[in-house]
């Protein structure tokens, strides 16, 4: 897909992962909506990048774990800027002590925007379609001890994306949907695993991780370039894809661990 003039969404948009594909997308020449539970932030967020990117940027509050909010989302987007073209389904919390929160937020959230948004591409795009990027992780592909929650919400985003990516549907409707697996990146969500020496110390002696650079944080700039070539590779359809931490950003297929 080209990016320029492109409408897009993107969940978490207020700082971290989120921000950064806000940002690359904005540099393709795309329109952005961040939408994000964090209002202050967001409205932050937003007006730093329109002072570079004025009228292509708009804040709109968003909770995932609400169905009326993230219809009210994509109605924000419809009236300003049109039916949306990309969608990154990136919102996400790491907290143990809320396991069913946890779940809720990162994989039924991403399951009610993907469904809101396919909805919407199918009949308002005239079957141009578009393209989902949900937000997995690495511990949606590996087990990391002592995060059962996450681990259990990101392996369930691999397997919708997978599953709803093999869908006949998605290839009429000319919807692909793809999700990015980083390693650790450098953003407030992380804090908790590398401030706490158990946690990290068991996470990073898993060899799988060692392989792929996880002991070196990834920027979140990385992450969206990662975003970047899943959008405009129209080739790239429900690939689980990790972003090594080893030079230039770019994706991998990830081997069957
Ligand atoms: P972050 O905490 O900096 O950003 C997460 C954003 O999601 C915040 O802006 C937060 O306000 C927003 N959010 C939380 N709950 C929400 C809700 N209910 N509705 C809408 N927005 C909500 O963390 P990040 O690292 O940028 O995380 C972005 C995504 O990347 C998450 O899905 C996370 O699981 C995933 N991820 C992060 C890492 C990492 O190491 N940082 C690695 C792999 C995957």
């Amino acid at each position: 897909m080209i990016i320029q003039d492109k409408v897009a969404l993107v969940t978490g948009g207020a700082q971290g992962i989120g921000r950064a594909i806000c940002e690359a997308l904005l540099k393709k020449g795309a329109k952005v909506v961040i939408a994000d539970i964090n209002a202050t932030q967001g409205k932050l967020t937003a007006a730093e990048l329109a002072e570079q990117y004025a009228g292509k940027v708009i804040f709109t509050e968003c909770d995932v774990t609400k169905d009326k909010s993230v219809e009210r989302a994509i109605k924000t987007v419809k009236e300003v800027y049109g039916t949306p073209d990309i969608i990154g389904n990136n919102a996400g919390i790491l907290d143990e002590s809320i396991p069913q929160k946890t779940i809720e937020v990162n994989l039924i959230g991403v399951f009610r925007l993907a469904s809101a948004a396919m909805d919407c591409m199918r009949a308002d795009n005239g079957g141009s379609g578009g393209i989902i990027v949900n937000t997995a992780s690495i511990a949606g592909l590996l087990h990391f001890p002592s995060f059962p929650a996450y681990c259990a919400s990101k392996h369930g985003v691999v397997g919708f994306t997978r599953s709803c990516a093999a869908s006949p549907d998605m290839e009429v409707h000319k919807v692909r949907m793809n999700c990015l697996c980083p390693c650790l990146v450098d953003t407030d969500i992380v804090k908790c695993w590398t401030e706490d020496g158990v946690k990290q110390g068991k996470i990073l002696s898993l060899k799988p991780l060692q392989d792929y650079g996880m002991q070196e944080k990834l920027k979140p700039a990385e992450v969206a370039a990662a975003f970047i070539d899943l959008v405009e590779d129209d080739n790239k359809n429900g690939v689980a894809l990790i972003v090594p931490n080893d030079g230039p950003p770019k994706c991998a297929e990830f081997p069957a661990y």
